[in-house]
């Protein structure tokens, strides 16, 4: 039912601010007037977040991807220093006090992942 608005009914009919105040006051449903200029609001809040979405400030790029001791695929890369050099290029990383026992890595990102890991136990913290 979308009979002509009453007068006087303390509604500003034909805005957003109208339509909720059908809503609050339940005088439903709301008038044409009042569907009308929601629906124009709800289709430029949408255009609005389009925009947004597809501008500059859209999509974060993504970090460098780094091989880690973690997930390195290279075989050796943090076993413990307890067995052999894996090879010839690792570098082992040994953190006096640490919790993480001494390990072999690749030279680069992989020891830099040991050495902030090794440094992070010997912190003190249980968590990490
Ligand atoms: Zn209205
Ligand atoms: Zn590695």
């Amino acid at each position: 039912m979308s009979a002509a608005p009453a007068a006087g009914d303390g509604i500003d009919h034909g805005t957003p601010r109208g339509y909720a105040q059908h809503r609050q006051r339940k005088v439903l449903p709301p008038c044409a007037q009042c569907r009308a200029a929601n629906s124009t609001r709800e289709r430029q809040r949408r255009q609005a977040q389009k925009a947004w979405n597809n501008g500059a400030t859209g999509t974060p790029i993504p970090g460098r991807t780094v091989s880690t001791g973690q997930d390195c695929a290279v075989s050796g890369c943090g076993e413990l220093a307890a067995v052999p050099r894996p090879a010839a290029r690792m570098v082992r990383v040994d953190w006096p006090g640490s919790r993480e026992p001494a390990r072999w890595y690749c030279p680069g990102a992989c020891r830099t992942y040991g050495l902030a890991l090794a440094e992070v136990r010997a912190i003190g913290d249980r968590r990490a």
